[in-house]
Formats: C-alpha cells, structure tokens, sequence
C-alpha cells in the first residue's frame, strides 16, 4: 500500500507544500510555508519470521486489512528502537502466539514501488501450540504441498517461501536478497 503523501506540518499544523527544500536537497519534500519545517519520508521496514515445525510451515490468516482473510507469514512492520531481530520475533508473538527459537537471516525484499523493505528470519517452533493475537483469526501449519499459494497476502512472503521450500530442498539454506515491482 503506497502511503499518503504528507498533508500537514508535523510541528505547527499549517498544510504543506511539495517543493524542493531551500538547502540544496535534489530532491522535492514536503516544506511547511510557516515554520519552513522540511518534512522528509523514507522506507518502512516490515519483519517477520518462516517459523517451521518439522516439514511444515506456520501460516497465520489476516484478521485486519489490508487483504483481510488472506494467509501471510507472521510479519509487521519494525518499531522504533528495536533491532530487526526483535522486531520479527515480537510480530511472531503477537501474530501467532508462538513458541519459538529465532534462527538464521533468511531474506530482504526490496518494494520500491511503495516504499518498503521486508525482511525474514528463519525460526524453530518450539510447540506447535498457538494463541494468535487479534490480527490473526487462525494459525494454523501447512506441508509444501498445502501451502494456499492463491490466498496468500503479499508476494514478498510468497517468494519469500518459494524460496526457502527450494533451500530446503537442496538442504543448504542461503540468504536471499530480491526486489519485487
Ligand atoms: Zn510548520
């Protein structure tokens, strides 16, 4: 989802205009008329987790937009002050409910088009015992072959996961590094 374009000063409220900045910056920022606040907007990190428990994978189905009702790996996006690491261990958490022991760096996924990157690490399931939080309605593990490929979120996790079932597959996991358009 691209994000709305800035409409309002962050610090005295007065609407904005799209113009370039008078330091020299190249590029065109929101700048307040008023106080001449610069307003700058950059990419949004997303991460999350592949938590597996033996040959399967763990699913969690949207229980919020967008693409509510559709299965996504367990992801969100990073808050401040925390690594990437904690960010994807706490979505998987509050996702799934999950028991589980953080794992290898698995991949970056590069969304230019709106402004994100995501990001996963791969996970050991300690119980296959979940209590989803509110954003999830079911959590439920899926073998390759169930894998709802048709009803999934987004692509980041749906090559994401074609990608991990493939190092599995040859046994030796790497790190994947993609852009998505
Ligand atoms: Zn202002």
């Amino acid at each position: 989802m691209k994000r709305p374009p800035i409409k309002h000063c962050r610090n005295c409220g007065h609407a904005v205009v799209y113009r370039l900045p008078d330091d020299g910056d190249t590029k065109e920022r929101a700048v307040c008329p008023v106080c001449n606040t610069v307003h700058y907007e950059n990419p949004l990190n997303v991460v999350g987790t592949i938590p597996v428990w033996g040959d399967k994978v763990l699913l969690c189905k949207r229980n919020i937009e967008p693409r509510f009702g559709k299965w996504t790996l367990p992801a969100g996006f990073m808050e401040l002050h925390e690594t990437v690491a904690e960010g994807a261990a706490r979505e998987t958490l509050e996702e799934a409910g999950a028991k589980f022991e953080l794992g290898e760096f698995f991949s970056l996924v590069n969304v230019a088009k709106v402004g994100q990157v995501h990001l996963f690490y791969r996970a050991q399931l300690l119980s296959e015992h979940f209590e989803p939080g509110f954003e999830t309605i079911e959590a439920r593990l899926f073998s390759e072959e169930d894998i709802p490929w048709d009803e999934m979120a987004f692509r980041t996790v749906s090559e994401t996961l074609k990608r991990y079932f493939a190092d599995r597959r040859t046994g030796v996991y790497s790190t994947h590094v993609f852009d998505i358009g």
